[in-house]
């Protein structure tokens, strides 16, 4: 029996949540986006899109390129709660889901009689019952599946062998492949490499050579498009955080701690409306210079008080004494249920915040 495999990924997952809910704003250039000097564009409606706007764009050269855009602040519960009904949705469909965000997600199809249908069927039951609109892309392994649910986006519905996806995709950049990003597309320009067809044919040697042994031989099993099949469920999230970007970088440390606390009485108030409490307390602070630094402690009793998680959060910022003007700050709680072996501060820290 060969492996199937579907990515499934909701169309401007954020703005389409907005459109949702305020149905005059539709047809028009919506962009959700904090509004501070240093905001930057967290998902553009398709209409902004045309106009050239995308994901992780400063917002103020978003609404140069598009004046007439209308800017949406951020509502990360309203997110979730959309994310939670389309994710029961595609968990009554198949039993093997690797949820990689609010909005996407893998699927193993394998053994399904009809993978197509049931994937038809599914996208159906979303759009009525959240109103949301889904791409899906099925394929061998998830690379195929994923780089297929983004090539007709929106409302895409893309099947391809391996074969097929090296043909159809074989005059893109490399960039279109997940993990390939500008720096190693630089480098590979440099090789003379520009098409995915040309680092699949590319001498797996002198890949190795330039990458080294372990993303060189990554590199060319992308560009045939060869990779995991193998869909790993993963458990609910096991951290919580609050993070906030300054308009004005900030190098007074009481200030710091002032909107530590702040972030932190935020993240208290959420967790005790959850019922969750966690023993690993940890800052994440970044620089002017984009270092970032994560400092975490973890204590001996789950908490989800202000005093506590407040306290330790001042304290290893004290301990870390930032040495340079401050451009975000951030606070996270881990380790829900208190039953984690010690390891998982480790393990945590590997996470983004
Ligand atoms: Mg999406």
């Amino acid at each position: 029996m060969s492996t199937v495999i579907a990515h499934l990924d909701i169309d401007a997952f954020y703005a389409s949540v907005e459109l949702l809910r305020r149905p005059e704003l539709r047809g028009r250039p919506v962009i959700v986006s904090g509004s501070g000097p240093r905001a930057v564009v967290t998902t553009a409606s398709y209409e902004a899109r045309k106009f050239g706007v995308g994901s992780a764009m400063p917002t103020a050269r978003a609404l140069r390129l598009c004046p007439e855009a209308i800017l949406i602040p951020p509502d990360f519960p309203a997110y979730r709660e959309a994310s939670a009904a389309v994710m029961g949705l595609v968990r009554g469909t198949v039993e093997e889901v690797e949820v990689m965000g609010l909005d996407e997600a893998y699927l193993d199809l394998t053994g399904l009689l009809s993978p197509r249908a049931s994937m038809r069927r599914l996208i159906r039951q979303i759009k009525e019952t959240t109103g949301l609109t889904a791409s899906v892309g099925v394929g061998p392994n998830k690379l195929v599946a994923k780089v297929a649910s983004d090539a007709e986006k929106p409302a895409g519905f893309v099947v391809l062998t391996r074969e097929q996806a090296c043909a159809r995709f074989a005059g893109h950049p490399p960039r279109l492949v997940p993990g390939i990003g500008a720096k190693t597309a630089e480098r590979l320009e440099q090789l003379g490499i520009t098409t995915i067809a040309q680092l699949g044919a590319a001498d797996p040697d002198v890949l190795a050579g330039a990458f080294g042994p372990r993303q060189g031989p990554w590199l060319s099993a992308r560009g045939r498009f060869h990779g995991s099949a193998t869909v790993e469920p993963v458990r609910e999230a096991v951290s919580e955080s609050r993070e906030t970007t300054f308009d004005v970088d900030v190098a007074d440390h009481a200030e710091l701690e002032e909107h530590l606390h702040r972030l932190a009485e935020q993240l208290c108030r959420g967790l005790q409306k959850h019922e969750r409490a966690g023993r690993t307390i940890a800052i994440k602070v970044r620089l002017d210079d984009w270092t970032t630094v994560t400092r975490a402690r973890t204590i001996a009793h789950p908490t989800n008080e202000v005093e506590h998680v407040g306290q330790v959060a001042r304290e290893l910022l004290r301990e870390y004494a930032p040495p340079r003007p401050v451009r975000l700050i951030g606070v996270r709680v881990a380790s829900f249920g208190g039953t984690e072996q010690p390891t998982i501060e480790t393990a945590q820290l590997a996470l983004p915040m």
